[in-house]
């Protein structure tokens, strides 16, 4: 799958997914984990995106998928051990989006010391709102992301309460992963994250983006 980055309106593939847990503090409560000293990080296939406007489909193989509204951080320069300073100019795009999680799957994975990948990797599990130009959006770290089921105000919080900010996430991870163009960093979740059924509809919104809408379908 491709996507367009704003300014430029240049085409790329959608490469990597960079994903942060525990990257809000009432988050990491809720999940009863301690807040990390450093990003922690973990990585989703391209396969798993869906755009606005398409279905998040129930894997067959857990009964407790769950909604996580994160702000995503659009790559359109790549790089490796990006400065903290340098990040924004890394940073081509910004656009809402959800890390959905089988939180059964998930929980049974940390009990056994498993990776996440299968909780957190299955087809339609990234869905990624329409991208905005980073410039237009603003201060990253100044936005109010909310996530309704039907309606009902699920999480609501501004990305000030990021642990890591976008910039030190950018700084940190080109320091592991060489970035590119098109690839997607998922900043991670505030608190609310909850089950979803089929049927129901998603939208979810950030300050300065357009919104997400996505159905949910078995
Ligand atoms: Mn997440």
């Amino acid at each position: 799958m491709k996507i367009t980055l704003p300014a430029s309106n240049r085409t790329v593939p959608i490469g990597k997914l960079l994903c942060i847990g525990r990257n809000y503090a009432e988050h990491a409560d809720e999940m009863g984990s301690d807040v990390p000293d450093e990003p922690m990080v973990f990585l989703k296939p391209a396969s798993a995106v869906i755009r606005t406007g398409e279905a998040v489909r129930l894997p067959s193989q857990s009964q407790d998928v769950h909604h996580e509204v994160e702000l995503v951080a659009v790559i359109g320069q790549g790089g490796r051990n990006i400065s903290r300073a340098d990040a924004p100019d890394h940073v081509a795009a910004y656009a809402v989006g959800l890390d959905m999680t089988a939180r059964d799957i998930q929980s049974k994975a940390k009990e056994n010391r498993h990776p996440w990948s299968v909780a957190k990797g299955f087809d339609t599990f990234a869905p990624l709102g329409p991208l905005t130009d980073a410039d237009a959006v603003g201060d990253s770290q100044d936005l109010t992301l909310q996530l309704r089921v039907n309606g009902d105000t699920r999480q609501k919080a501004s990305t000030q309460h990021m642990i890591f900010p976008v910039a030190e996430l950018v700084h940190y991870c080109s320091q592991i992963f060489t970035l590119a163009p098109g690839d997607l960093l998922y900043t991670g979740t505030p608190s609310g994250v909850g089950p979803v059924e089929a049927g129901d509809e998603l939208v979810a919104t950030g300050t300065g983006c357009e919104p997400l809408r996505v159905s949910v379908t078995r």
